[in-house]
């Protein structure tokens, strides 16, 4: 059997993979799934890649999906940064001997070229996070904090070997968090042109390398879009926040994802409100799978002692 190679800066990751991993790092869920055929661990709470390339597999496992073939090849692409780099140390070791103005020339076009790389990328970083910004509705200080962050991620050379998209993708994530807003995983990765994965991926590598710290979202930060998502009004919203309270003041949230507790707390006060949401509404809105809703709904109608009828 195949070991799966690691890509460069990966390598912290490995530890990870070996340990029984029992909750979300992300949104504290014990509800991990594991995915033999892709070889990874998700959160069915919140959808991060908790852990990618799993070791104990069954015997039917592929170390390399068709996701990861591209991958590669895209992870290929960077080649140039490092050929630039070796490109000038050569040149600045024999240059100071050789002097001329042919070498100055050299000099300066590689430099320019370097430059012309770097601006480019950071251009269409820049309009990368304009464009999903736009397309998820989100105000002006939250892009230009999300730039802001992507410009320390590349001063510190983060974004070398990897994807733009991606990066660019978790700034976003994290930038919404940090102002309270929290979007989804899965409203990233609807306006990303990378998918979960690779957004999970740059997520746990920039609060690594970044040493940012990113408070759990509360349940409640969802409850005002997922409402009005779902059409429904400030009395259904008031009464899924006080539903959320209530469910946190008995520690029923504990272990829990805050966008199932969400969902599930929307869910219920739709119903006692009279204007029901079928769970696949629900779940389509939230991202969250109906399995999850329902079981959250059990178990909060049972423990607060709400009746749901249907
Ligand atoms: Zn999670």
């Amino acid at each position: 059997m195949a070991t799966p190679k690691r890509e460069k800066g990966e390598g912290k990751d490995e530890k990870q993979d070996k340990v029984e991993i029992k909750e979300c790092p992300e949104c504290g869920s014990k509800c991990l799934i594991r995915d033999y055929d892709k070889a990874e661990i998700f959160c069915a709470d919140c959808g991060l890649v908790v852990a990618e390339n799993i070791v104990d597999m069954g015997p039917e496992w592929r170390a390399f999906d068709s996701e990861q073939m591209s991958r590669r090849a895209r992870v290929g692409a960077p080649l140039t940064y490092r050929i630039h780099d070796k490109g000038l140390s050569t040149l600045t070791n024999w240059g100071t001997a050789q002097g001329g103005e042919q070498y100055k020339l050299k000099k300066w076009q590689q430099r320019t070229h370097i430059a012309n790389t770097t601006e480019r990328s950071f251009i269409f970083a820049l309009s990368e996070i304009e464009r999903m910004a736009s397309a998820l509705k989100l105000p002006v200080n939250i892009r230009e904090a999300a730039s802001m962050l992507y410009r320390k991620a590349m001063r510190k050379h983060l974004i070398r070997g990897r994807s733009i998209e991606g990066i660019t993708s978790a700034i976003l994530y994290i930038t919404c968090r940090q102002y309270g807003v929290p979007r989804t995983l899965e409203e990233i990765r609807e306006v990303s042109r990378v998918g979960q994965k690779e957004i999970s991926r740059a997520y746990r590598f920039l609060l690594r390398e970044l040493d940012i710290k990113v408070s759990p979202a509360s349940p409640i930060d969802f409850v005002p879009r997922f409402c009005s998502m779902l059409g429904l009004g400030g009395d259904i919203r008031a009464k899924a926040i006080e539903i959320i309270k209530r469910a946190s003041e008995k520690e029923l949230t504990n272990g829990r994802g805050p966008i199932g507790i969400a969902a599930a707390a929307i869910y219920i006060a739709a119903i006692l409100n009279g204007e029901h949401r079928t769970q696949k509404e629900v779940s389509d809105v939230t991202g969250v799978t109906e399995v999850t809703i329902r079981n959250r709904y059990k178990e909060l109608s049972e423990q607060l002692d709400i009746e749901v009828l249907l």
